[in-house]
């Protein structure tokens, strides 16, 4: 193969790699952001649970204050009911006594309301604090790891640009701005295999003039269609010429 096209398939190897790295870094702040955010909704979480239960504990006052007060007046009527003298009198008293008496069931019965109320609150809170633990040591763990591979990645980043000046020192200027100037245009990927007579990125059948230059791989040979400089890799042996997929080197985890 022509030196130049080999090392342009490394240098867009490199060119992958290094946008995957950049990629990497540049959503790393919305990623931290994120986690300040689920860190800003726990806290709020257990702010709106520790502000419930003020309110409770202020309803169970009030409530407090009038069963008192009820009560104070039920006494009240007690002892007058003792120095009434007519029948009238005594009926009047008793009336006012029952209404008094009705209204002390219904402070008590929303007591019991606010009481029960007061536990589902205390056990919300718990969770709340309990969330908010969690939440604290599993952004603290997050962190570190964004930041880790956001650091790992700019490392990468560097590596692959100065990989890449070394590199384009040795392709031949002319060749470097036909690469840069099909990336440009073409979302960063500039060169195309071909195979079976079409080049596989935009799948256009290749003249046959064209496509025999691609298969002996020894100029710089571009896609009619859309500019991309063509390769091509040979089937290996015991394939059908043409009929391969493309020689890949084994990995670890295919
Ligand atoms: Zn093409």
């Amino acid at each position: 193969m022509l030196p130049d096209l080999e090392r342009l398939i490394q240098l867009q190897e490199l060119e992958l790699r290094a946008d995957a790295a950049r990629r990497v870094v540049a959503t790393a702040p919305e990623r931290l952001a994120a986690l300040d955010a689920r860190l800003a909704s726990a806290r709020a979480n257990l702010e709106h649970a520790t502000a419930v239960i003020a309110d409770n504990q202020g309803a169970r006052r009030t409530v407090d204050k009038d069963l008192a007060a009820a009560q104070q007046r039920l006494e009240k009527y007690k002892e007058q009911s003792m120095a009434v003298k007519t029948n009238t009198e005594f009926h009047a008293m008793q009336h006012q006594m029952a209404a008094v008496k009705a209204e002390i069931d219904q402070f008590e019965s929303r007591t019991l309301e606010v009481m029960m109320h007061a536990d589902e609150l205390a056990a919300a809170l718990k969770a709340a604090e309990a969330r908010l633990k969690a939440d604290e040591a599993a952004v603290v763990a997050e962190r570190k790891s964004i930041e880790a591979e956001r650091a790992r990645n700019e490392a990468l980043v560097q590596t692959c640009a100065t990989e890449r000046a070394a590199l384009v020192r040795q392709i031949r200027p002319e060749v470097v701005s036909t690469f840069e100037k099909v990336a440009r245009a073409r979302g960063g990927i500039a060169l195309a295999r071909a195979e079976k007579e079409r080049c596989v990125v935009c799948q256009v059948r290749l003249r046959p003039m064209v496509f025999q230059a691609v298969v002996r791989n020894d100029e710089i040979v571009q896609c009619d269609s859309c500019q991309r400089i063509l390769y091509f890799v040979p089937p290996r042996a015991g394939e059908a010429a043409g009929q391969a997929e493309p020689a890949q080197p084994p990995t670890a985890s295919s």
